[in-house]
């Protein structure tokens, strides 16, 4: 493969996502889906979009969304990107500030998905490993662009990106936004904020983003306004740095009708409201209920729970729940221990799911 292959892409493993069974047989709580259906408002916005026709390009910028999304937050339009998922703004983001032989820096155990964009790059992409408690280590934080470990030797000086999910995934926790602050300002670089649970949470970062010229905040309605199928993202950044990012995006990245749709999805936000009431109830539930059985389990500001024990291996219980018909998410994160990430599911769903492994832990 080689003869054909940049030797980066040959070298890499390459992202692999959540199991995505198609068809509703299986109770699917391991991506961190929304279980509820989407603002029918939604729905009408798709229909209607479809009978005007699907002849023309789309609008390049998605302008009816960075309109309702810079009116909702108080922006610059001009602030505003919109991307096929957050996926595609978090590929849009290496490729316009890491180039090959440079830096990009990330928390770890967080999204994997940061490192294999950098190994496209033919860039070096340093973990920085969180402590036990999903703090960020002192030394970081006092100083986020020092020589940490042996990736960065040498290297510290070509720091290009650094990403922060937060709330994090797969520990749901976050790192609060005074500390993000201080950290961006002693960057020579932009620092990504991956807010992609950031609807879940109690605070964010948007508003630091007029604060702080290196501040970036992706979005995405995957998650909040369960619209994973629909495939659409936005960031928000310096109109500077986005005239730049648009120079890298492909021309006509968001469709007709996911404009259509996200645009609709934003501009119901009493829809957002009311979902997250339900997410967040049901969370609290799910977290009590865990703990209870056992688990370690950290306080979530997402939809989901990393779930822990330091006295059992859980790879069993994850195969239980699976043969069930219930997919959680099973990680296991060299150098840092293995866990059992469970979406929010509705009450029903999610009750029946901790049954399963309450039955289960009695049982072995
Ligand atoms: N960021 C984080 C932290 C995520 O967990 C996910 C979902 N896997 C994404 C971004 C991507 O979401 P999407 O592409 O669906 O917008």
């Amino acid at each position: 493969m080689r003869k054909y292959v940049r030797s980066e892409i040959v070298d890499m493993k390459g992202y692999v996502s959540g199991e995505q069974p198609q068809g509703n047989e299986a109770v699917k709580l391991n991506t961190n889906e929304n279980p509820y259906r989407a603002s029918e408002n939604v729905y009408d916005a798709i229909r209607q979009a479809a009978e005007v026709g699907l002849s023309r390009y789309p609008n390049p910028l998605g302008e009816a969304v960075r309109q309702t999304a810079a009116k909702l937050y108080g922006v610059d339009p001009a602030s505003v990107m919109c991307g096929n998922g957050s996926d595609d703004l978090l590929t849009i983001l290496t490729r316009t500030f890491v180039g090959s032989g440079e830096l990009l820096r990330m928390p770890y155990p967080s999204y994997i998905l940061y490192e294999s964009l950098a190994e496209i790059q033919g860039a070096f992409c340093e973990k920085i490993h969180f402590n036990p408690d999903w703090t960020l280590p002192k030394k970081f934080e006092e100083n986020p662009i020092e020589e940490l470990g042996d990736i960065s030797q040498g290297k510290a000086n070509n720091l290009r990106l650094v990403v922060l999910p937060n709330p994090n995934s797969p520990s749901g926790t976050v790192i609060p936004k005074t500390k993000i602050l201080e950290i961006a300002q002693q960057l020579p670089c932009p620092l990504v904020v991956d807010e992609a649970y950031a609807d879940f949470a109690e605070e964010n970062c948007l508003d630091l983003v007029e604060e702080c010229e290196r501040i970036i905040v992706c979005r995405t309605l995957s998650k909040s306004y369960a619209l994973a199928g629909l495939r659409f993202g936005f960031l928000v950044a310096s109109p500077k740095l986005v005239e730049q990012m648009l120079k890298v995006k492909d021309s006509y990245n968001c469709d007709t009708l996911s404009i259509a749709a996200a645009a609709a999805a934003l501009a119901d936000q009493d829809w957002l409201r009311e979902n997250r009431r339900k997410i967040l109830a049901t969370r609290a539930r799910l977290q009590k209920r865990m703990r209870k059985l056992g688990f370690d389990v950290p306080t979530s500001h997402a939809n989901f729970t990393w779930n822990t024990r330091s006295d059992r291996p859980v790879q069993p219980i994850y195969a239980f729940l699976k043969e069930r018909g219930f997919l959680v998410r099973y990680m296991n994160y060299p150098g840092w221990s293995d866990g059992l990430r469970i979406s929010v599911g509705t009450d029903e769903q999610t009750d029946r799911c901790v049954d399963l492994i309450e039955e289960f832990l009695e049982k072995t």
